[in-house]
């Protein structure tokens, strides 16, 4: 995932699962290998109904129960494959926690090898959004999206929620007639008449990874293998956008091997997607807010893109080992840059990626700063802070300064290689690195000690240290903002420069920029959203009206929330933040919601 917002709020729970502290699965007992859905998606109803049917196997041969997470479903009905007949089974619910859900307890006879759920989901489920045809870019029909990571799975599907268990699937979905299905699976590249869809994913993924996704679409081919699904009048400059994703493709094939899932296609959601992107298999699942027209914010695909490595084909077994996906996957990102678009756009993403790990590095508990922190009895969703992506990814880059890259690269092929299509922990890496002789106590000092490590590597960029020499010449007053090049600089040159304005600026100073640069308004989501923050942080109320439309317009948490949270820490702002919010809270996902109404209570 990319573009997630760094929530450290604690919420009480007491996992008991010996296995993954953030699942209530039996997986040490018995695990699930295989799901079957049949599910109609319901408009109306704003609901899934249906039946997921497992296949598992028995780690323990006497086990006689199946623990499954669920979060906020309705079951009608518990069915058992014994012997070949279809018989009732008993089951009930277990325990239960605000954040892990509840755990379903299904009696197993003795030669049951499938379980059938029949159930639906409610308005609890905080894996699934449901648009209205208002809030899509057609504004005819409706949109359905799911995100399953960390742990909503369960919210709309009853199944062991951990990346320690991965499963194959087959789904067959039902939507109204016209619209599109897609999964991350063997996908469809045309509207079925019948509105009857057929998934089949052969290659076992963890359950975080399960996505579906249903509106008005388009398909457009962007490569041999690669394409995109949009709405229709997204789909032209979405597949302009992302024309060199198999370029990218080719880049990482030719460092860590081929790519294994077959094709690779992006489906282009509606602007409330709550992440950057999310690297559901075969099919990453992208906010529209990174289409900025130049290809400035595509760093994003390769970050998906990258997963289909780091993550996808080596999981995380549980979620205090997000590094180990996160951090290899920022890592190969910086290398997918430097490869398509060069060293001197490489440079400057990671010192703006180094930038925000400073800005948690200060706002985070110490304990939170270690690469695997203790998430006994919080939502995982709490890992999800700029530790696990950049200074894993920075943990990473002085290995590689220390081998150079040949034997870096070799290093990460083998890593892959060697666990590929397996779920792996912390030790795990340590083992491997201890094996290929590297240093394991600096390797551990990384890990769990707080805070960077002395010596850690810090990125420099040449091209943002021409930025802030035009921005003093303009802050002395030797020349004028419309002297300033600032139009002909890439868009993380235009971030750096706005992100780096000096607290004394005055009105007259942020008016002068406004004019000669155009930045209230601005169509590119991150330059507007430094700005936005310079404006809240200066009192520039010209830019106020454009920036309670960008925070209507747009759900991606990482580019409203701090928006919010600046706004209320000024109480003559707290009435208009409340007033924007209200308007704009139908609109957003449910995660997005959760994480405002603890700021704009
Ligand atoms: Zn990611």
């Amino acid at each position: 995932m990319k573009g997630a917002l760094c929530s450290l709020a604690l919420l009480s729970a007491a996992a008991t699962a010996a296995t993954d502290i953030n699942s209530y699965g039996n997986t040490d007992q018995v695990k699930i290998t295989h799901l079957g859905l049949d599910l109609t998606v319901d408009f109306d109803k704003k609901q899934l109904a249906g039946s997921a049917t497992l296949d598992f196997k028995r780690i323990e041969p006497s086990a006689s129960t199946l623990v499954l997470d669920t979060r906020a479903l309705d079951v009608s009905d518990v069915q058992q494959h014994v012997d070949g007949q279809w018989t009732a089974a008993k089951w009930a619910w277990g325990e239960k926690s605000e954040a892990l859900g509840t755990a379903m307890k299904v009696q197993l006879a003795p030669h049951a090898d499938q379980v059938r759920v029949n159930y639906h989901t409610t308005d609890g489920a905080t894996g699934l959004q449901w648009l209205t045809p208002a809030q899509t870019a057609g504004k005819k029909h409706p949109f359905l999206f799911t995100q399953a990571e960390a742990i909503q799975a369960r919210s709309f599907i009853p199944l062991q929620d951990s990346p320690s268990v991965r499963v194959t699937y087959d789904a067959t979905i039902h939507v109204p007639t016209g619209l599109m299905a897609v999964m991350s699976a063997e996908n469809s590249q045309k509207v079925s008449p019948d509105g009857v869809y057929h998934f089949h994913m052969p290659q076992a993924v963890p359950t975080y990874l399960i996505a579906l996704g249903v509106g008005d679409l388009k398909f457009k081919a962007m490569g041999k293998r690669t394409g995109v699904y949009a709405e229709p009048s997204v789909v032209d400059a979405a597949a302009k956008e992302f024309e060199d994703t198999e370029s990218m493709i080719q880049t990482v094939e030719k460092m860590f091997g081929p790519y294994a899932w077959g094709r690779y296609d992006l489906l282009i959601l509606p602007p409330s997607f709550p992440f950057g992107g999310m690297e559901n298999p075969r099919l990453s699942f992208i906010t529209p807010t990174v289409i900025a027209g130049d290809k400035s914010l595509v760093s994003l695909i390769a970050h998906e893109l990258a997963h289909s490595w780091s993550g996808n084909l080596v999981t995380n077994a549980s979620w205090q080992d997000l590094w180990l996906n996160e951090g290899f996957t920022t890592y190969l990102t910086y290398r997918i840059t430097e490869a398509v678009y060069g060293k001197d756009r490489e440079r400057m993403e990671a010192v703006l990626g180094y930038k925000d790990l400073q800005e948690d590095l200060a706002a985070i508990a110490p304990a939170d700063t270690r690469l695997v922190p203790d998430l006994t009895g919080r939502d995982p969703d709490d890992a999800f802070s700029d530790i696990p992506y950049e200074k894993g990814s920075l943990m990473l880059t002085e290995i590689e300064h220390k081998l150079g890259r040949k034997k870096m690269d070799a290093f990460l092929k083998g890593y892959f290689n060697k666990f590929r299509f397996q779920s792996v922990s912390t030790s795990d890496f340590l083992g491997y690195a201890k094996d290929q002789g590297l240093d394991i106590d600096r390797l551990k000092e990384w890990i769990y000690q707080p805070g960077l490590p002395k010596g850690a590597p810090k990125p420099e960029s040449d091209a943002f240290d021409k930025v802030l020499a035009e921005q003093k010449q303009w802050l002395s007053g030797k020349e004028a903002a419309s002297d300033v090049p600032f139009k002909d600089w890439t868009a993380q040159q235009q971030i750096y420069f706005v992100s780096e304005l000096p607290d004394s600026l005055t009105q007259a100073q942020m008016s002068e920029l406004d004019k000669a640069f155009a930045l209230t308004g601005t169509r590119n989501t991150e330059v507007a959203h430094v700005w936005y923050r310079q404006a809240i942080k200066h009192d520039y109320q010209p830019a106020f009206a454009a920036m309670s439309d960008y925070l209507r317009h747009i759900g991606r948490r990482k580019l409203i929330v701090p928006l919010y949270q600046m706004l209320m820490e000024k109480p003559q702002y707290q009435q208009m933040a409340r007033k924007v919010y209200a308007e704009a809270r139908p609109g957003y996902h449910p995660l997005a919601q959760n994480t405002l109404d603890e700021i704009l209570k």
